[in-house]
């Protein structure tokens, strides 16, 4: 694969040392290529100056939200290496989510090569203080220049990346959730297990009265019944609930989180008996009233673990753990960071270096 590599004439100045946020200062490059439906291939790739991207008013993406994205990290180790966590289980699922949107898939091993590269061209923006790392926001869209709605002929596919600190800079403090059972984010058929922008403002109106009233963030309902829980906010969630550690099954309106993932793969090798399977909001509720709610968690690329100190539901107040992260959730959080960020030996073959 051809990658044209073009080089910013004006560097801008790196802001480590300095407060970096989430998503909010961006690097001197991005990557970009083309998809043409006729031609049958992505095109002109290349990196090029990061700048703002110029759109045909009538583009797809403009109107009919065909939009997917990634989210994955570069981590900067001890010894000053950088490197990536599972990148090719992002790749895998933009592609899926692409098949269901019906956007152009990205051969997997172009894809890798396509990172692997871009990383290395902005290595240096990769920051050194604890906790902090290099954001990549892969993401690719329809750009069709017609109302018409039809398949997409024309697809973009860019990389952007942003230097943030650290989830946790005031050490890791549980989150109160609110258990919404009005809106949903996702239904079956739907496109939930797709990483899509869709899904995200389809739930913010329920992030936002959550917020108002306190909260950090929604604890979602599946969309039929509304009686089984699905995710938390942007992350998957699980409970250990009795010694058993519980994470919703995957059954099509859950978003298959690459740290979900790792999760049950870590805690299935350590012994733990974990089940993916339907947790019903009556067995959680049950389980919080007598005390066999052991912990409760959130996990995503971004907080890696989330604990959760308190769930409220219809006004109704439950503690979790006496307010407090708990044993499991603080291991998992141990070793996932002690991996990603090169302190912990990696023997799963999880991680990918940068050259
Ligand atoms: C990205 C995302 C997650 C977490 O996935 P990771 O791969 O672990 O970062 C969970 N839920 C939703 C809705 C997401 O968009």
């Amino acid at each position: 694969m051809q990658i044209k590599i073009t080089k910013t004439t004006a560097p801008k100045e790196k802001p480590f040392g300095k407060e970096l946020g989430f998503g909010k200062i961006f690097t001197d490059h991005m990557f970009h290529m083309k998809y043409n439906r006729e031609k049958g291939c992505w095109y002109d790739a290349e990196i090029v100056p990061f700048a703002n991207i110029s759109l045909h008013p009538a583009s797809t993406v403009l109107h009919y939200g065909s939009e997917i994205f990634e989210g994955l990290k570069a981590y900067r180790t001890k010894s000053g290496n950088v490197q990536l966590f599972r990148p090719i289980e992002n790749i895998r699922r933009m592609n899926n989510s692409a098949e269901r949107l019906c956007l152009p898939q990205i051969p997997e091993e172009d894809a890798l090569e396509i990172y692997k590269t871009f990383v290395s061209v902005e290595k240096d923006w990769t920051p050194y203080d604890e906790g902090t790392s290099l954001y990549l926001r892969p993401f690719m869209f329809g750009n069709d220049e017609s109302l018409g709605v039809h398949a997409v002929h024309n697809a973009d596919f860019y990389i952007i990346a942003s230097p943030v600190g650290s989830y946790y800079k005031e050490g890791i403090n549980p989150v109160k959730i609110m258990i919404e059972d009005e809106d949903v984010r996702a239904v079956r058929g739907g496109t939930g297990y797709a990483k899509c922008g869709g899904n995200y403002a389809a739930s913010n109106r329920a992030g936002e009265r959550a917020e108002q009233k306190g909260y950090s963030q929604v604890l979602w309902l599946d969309g039929v019944e509304r009686k089984y829980i699905e995710e938390v906010g942007a992350m998957n969630v699980m409970f250990k609930i009795n010694g058993e550690v519980v994470t919703p099954a995957l059954t099509g309106s859950i978003l298959p989180g690459i740290t979900r993932k790792s999760c049950v793969e870590l805690l299935t090798k350590e012994g733990y008996k974990v089940s993916e399977r339907l947790l019903s909001l009556e067995e959680l509720t049950n389980a919080m009233k007598d005390g066999t709610l052991e912990e409760a968690w959130g996990c995503g690329t971004a907080a890696v673990v989330s604990p959760i100190g308190e769930l409220c539901y219809k006004d109704i107040k439950y503690t979790v753990n006496g307010g407090k992260i708990g044993e499991v959730t603080q291991k998992l959080y141990d070793t996932l960071t002690g991996i990603q960020w090169g302190k912990i030996e990696d023997t799963h073959g999880w991680i990918v270096k940068i050259d």
